[in-house]
């Protein structure tokens, strides 16, 4: 029988999971299908009921739901409780167990660029990617990290939840970019810049450390004004479809067992949104 899969959120029509999951699951000769389920706040209850009756094999979550679905999953795993939002759902013998893989998805993305160890990083805003990805970032040996977000106090919360003073601490955006040559890598994490307000930009930029890794989990327009200023004045960059992979990559690891082809991944949505990737 077929194996079912999907994504929840709202809106959905344009989420690229399905393209991306299709193609993963005919490359691997699986017979299943991935589809995009609008579902309203309102429905979210009796849309996970549904998905549980059905017994769909797994299923991705998006916004605006990754927190709401917490209580209605029968259990989840520990760093998806900590960053307090499930992405990825497993049907394992009746049993919808959640996962967030948007935290290591960006770090196992971003391993690709630099090495970590050691490294001084800053965060551009505080809302729920941020979440996720200071929570795994700050797993990393020897990383210290400032967070910059137009409001202040939740960066400064953000901090105080995980228990991170000793390695990170909140700065303002201003402070932020006086100081951006410290930084060896700047992870943007905020919607400045996102189509259609493609030529804002967090910060101003001047100059930059050198070798510096300018990343922004942004994917629409794939290059944003930030990445292209970065990389004029000599940054690496890497643009948000690489997160984006790797985050859909893990969650078809947890369903299926098996590790995706993430080139193949970011070249069809690159193919899909229109452009190259920086
Ligand atoms: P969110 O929870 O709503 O957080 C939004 C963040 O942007 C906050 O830090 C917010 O600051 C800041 N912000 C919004 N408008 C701003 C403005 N005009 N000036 C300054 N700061 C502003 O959103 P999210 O879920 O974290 O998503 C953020 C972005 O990441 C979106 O563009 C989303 O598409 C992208 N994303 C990409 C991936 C991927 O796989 N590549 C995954 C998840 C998200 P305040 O706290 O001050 O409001």
């Amino acid at each position: 029988m077929k194996s079912l899969y999907g994504v929840i959120g709202s809106p959905i029509a344009h989420s690229m999971s399905p393209l991306i999951h299709n193609d993963a699951f005919l490359q691997n000769g699986m017979d299943a299908h991935y589809h995009a389920f609008h579902v309203e706040p309102d429905q979210l209850e009796t849309a996970v009921a549904g998905m549980r009756a059905l017994g769909i094999n797994g299923f991705n979550v998006t916004i605006p739901h990754k927190e709401a679905i917490i209580p209605l999953l029968d259990s989840v795993d520990d760093a998806a409780l900590q960053i307090g939002a499930v992405n990825t759902v497993v049907n394992r013998d009746g049993e919808l167990i959640g996962y967030n893989t948007d935290g290591r998805g960006f770090v196992e993305a971003l391993k690709e660029v630099v090495k970590l160890k050691d490294k001084h990083v800053l965060i551009i805003g505080a809302g729920g990617a941020a979440r996720a990805i200071l929570f795994t970032l700050a797993l990393e040996k020897g990383v210290q990290i400032d967070i910059c977000n137009r409001t202040v106090s939740k960066a400064e919360d953000l901090i105080r939840e995980f228990s991170l003073e000793r390695i990170t601490r909140s700065i303002t955006v201003d402070q932020a970019a006086r100081e951006i040559q410290r930084y060896d890598v700047v992870v943007q994490t905020t919607s400045v810049g996102m189509y259609p307000k493609i030529n804002d930009i967090p910060l101003p930029l001047k100059s930059i450390k050198q070798h510096a890794v300018f990343t922004d989990i942004i994917y629409n327009p794939i290059e944003t004004k930030l990445l292209q200023e970065a990389k004029a004045i000599g940054a690496i960059t890497q643009n948000g479809i690489h997160m984006f992979a790797y985050q859909a990559a893990l969650a078809f690891e947890i369903w299926t067992g098996k590790f995706p082809d993430t080139v193949r991944m970011k070249k069809l949505v690159e193919e899909h949104l229109g452009g190259k990737t920086c």
